[in-house]
């Protein structure tokens, strides 16, 4: 099975419904999610990814920073890697939503918690 929005597999039992369309938990976390659909900032980072995706795609300091972390330390938890990097835990996501969308990090479940991993 596919998420219809960010066309990752997802396990069968880990799927969720939303307005018809079968979406993976982090895509499904992200359209419930009133904080991204409010924030102005979510537009633009929303409109740089549009560009970026169009011609080459160049990383933010913050998402360069990220990537790092997780090259030295693997998987590590949302909230972590936010203290790690003294981001907002909303700013984190946001980041992390870009990252997945370039298909340079992703989130997996390990013993019920969230972590953040290389894609
Ligand atoms: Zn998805």
């Amino acid at each position: 099975m596919q998420c219809e929005r960010c066309h990752q597999n997802i396990a069968t039992g880990e799927q969720h419904e939303h307005l018809g369309q079968i979406l993976c938990e982090d895509c499904y976390m992200e359209v419930l999610s009133p904080v991204i659909t409010c924030d102005p900032w979510a537009v633009h980072s929303a409109k740089t990814f549009e560009r970026e995706h169009r011609g080459r795609v160049e990383l933010t300091e913050t998402q360069q920073q990220i990537l790092a972390v997780l090259k030295a330390s693997g998987a590590i938890r949302p909230g972590d890697l936010a203290a790690r990097l003294h981001l907002r835990p909303s700013d984190l996501e946001r980041e992390l939503a870009t990252l997945r969308h370039m298909e340079k990090t992703r989130g997996e479940l390990r013993n019920g918690q969230r972590y953040v991993i290389l894609w």
